[in-house]
């Protein structure tokens, strides 16, 4: 929500007034000098937006402002062109109203389209919330990141590395929501602050590495040839893409880093398909590589890669995870219920690779059980196990 500098205000005031984090409006404002506000300069108010009202017969802004707890002021902040004195009926306003519900439905097919749009609708409302884009997939789409929080730990969750694992992402986006509305309207999440975890951590989430492989999964082939008849061709003529979890090239993303990778290339196929061909070499694919060089450049202090299913979390990899994994993964289960596992006979994944080069936590979560994809009407109950280790995630 915008509103317009008077004469005398700080965003100080602003914070007070409108009971949001200093440090949130700060961060929803990068290009303004907190001392040096100018009289009708925009500042940008995170956490609300501005609703249109029309006056009605024997409406006055103070009964306005009243009647939705708002202080005069408020609306009178969002609204500089008007005079408080004189309001007329049929007259447009606007009324600050504080965003305390979510906007992302999680509960539903999450493709990449609706995870563009709930991006840019959190961004809107919460402008603190940076994305920036880590590369592109085979056809060309933008894999965003989401930047949240400005500590020093750096923790890093992703999603829908596998296609037909995009529950993953509908869970991820729903904990960002919350995470969100946490921060803005100064409520705990299961008893616990999160103003501190803004300030302690900077969460960088990818919530679907796979974007390609996701549209697969829901849409069918892509328009675009080759890709429109090799997919079909990689599925072995079916035309259900279901048990999908490669990227459009029928290469598996989660077998594509260098750690052991000739060791996962040797127990599994030697072609294109649905699933487990690593490619022919590691890091082929602009996906992978994308996620690599993000961690390059980001330098993770530990990862959550999120996949379905089994309810279990894998904690380690060739004995090179560091002491306090261990530490960790026993609260995230702690939290979930979920059971700790340290390796099976498995390489070649994000977290292998994340573990062996930088000897930093690294855990693969296993959502949910059952058959993937998992059916939606597990989205309450995952939520509901998986929360805790979000959570988790930024206190640990
Ligand atoms: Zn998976």
């Amino acid at each position: 929500m915008d509103i317009f500098v008077r004469k005398g205000d700080s965003l100080w005031h602003y914070s007070q007034l409108f009971k949001i984090n200093l440090q949130l409006i700060n961060d929803s404002n990068p290009d303004l000098q907190a001392n040096s506000l100018s009289i009708g300069q925009r500042v940008c108010i995170p956490g609300f937006v501005a609703q249109e009202y029309q006056v009605l017969h024997g409406d006055t802004l103070w009964r306005i402002a009243q009647s939705r707890h708002l202080s005069l002021e408020a609306i009178l902040l969002v609204n500089p062109n008007i005079n408080p004195n004189n309001i007329n009926v049929g007259q447009t306003i606007k009324i600050p109203l504080r965003i305390t519900w979510r906007l992302v439905n999680g509960r539903q097919n999450y493709d990449y389209k609706l995870l563009m749009n709930d991006i840019k609708r959190l961004q809107n409302v919460y402008p603190f919330l940076q994305v920036p884009s880590i590369g592109n997939t085979v056809l060309g789409k933008t894999i965003p990141e989401i930047l949240i929080g400005k500590g020093g730990n750096k923790v890093h969750y992703n999603g829908s590395f596998h296609a037909n694992e995009w529950i993953t992402t509908s869970v991820i986006m729903t904990f960002i929501n919350d995470y969100l509305l946490s921060l803005t309207n100064q409520n705990t999440i299961r008893g616990l602050s999160t103003s501190r975890y803004y300030q302690q951590t900077n969460l960088s989430v990818v919530p679907m590495v796979n974007p390609d492989g996701v549209d697969l999964v829901f849409h069918g082939p892509p328009a675009k040839e080759p890709w429109k008849q090799k997919v079909v061709e990689y599925n072995k003529g079916s035309t259900d893409f279901s048990g999908w979890k490669a990227n459009i090239r029928g290469i598996d993303l989660n077998d594509q880093f260098p750690a052991r990778w000739e060791l996962e290339k040797a127990r599994n196929p030697d072609h294109p398909g649905p699933r487990d061909y690593g490619g022919e070499k590691p890091l082929s694919e602009p996906e992978a590589i994308a996620m690599a060089e993000l961690t390059k450049k980001r330098d993770f202090s530990r990862v959550l890669a999120f996949h379905t299913q089994g309810e279990v979390i894998y904690w380690g990899f060739e004995n090179a995870e560091p002491p306090e994994s261990e530490v960790i993964v026993k609260e995230f289960s702690r939290v979930s219920g979920y059971e700790p596992v340290k390796t099976i006979e498995s390489y070649a994944g994000y977290k292998d690779w994340f573990i062996q080069d930088w000897r930093r936590p690294g855990f693969t979560v296993e959502i949910g059980r059952g058959v993937n994809p998992l059916p939606i009407t597990q989205f309450d109950e995952i939520y509901k196990k998986t929360l805790g280790i979000f959570l988790a995630g930024l206190y640990m």
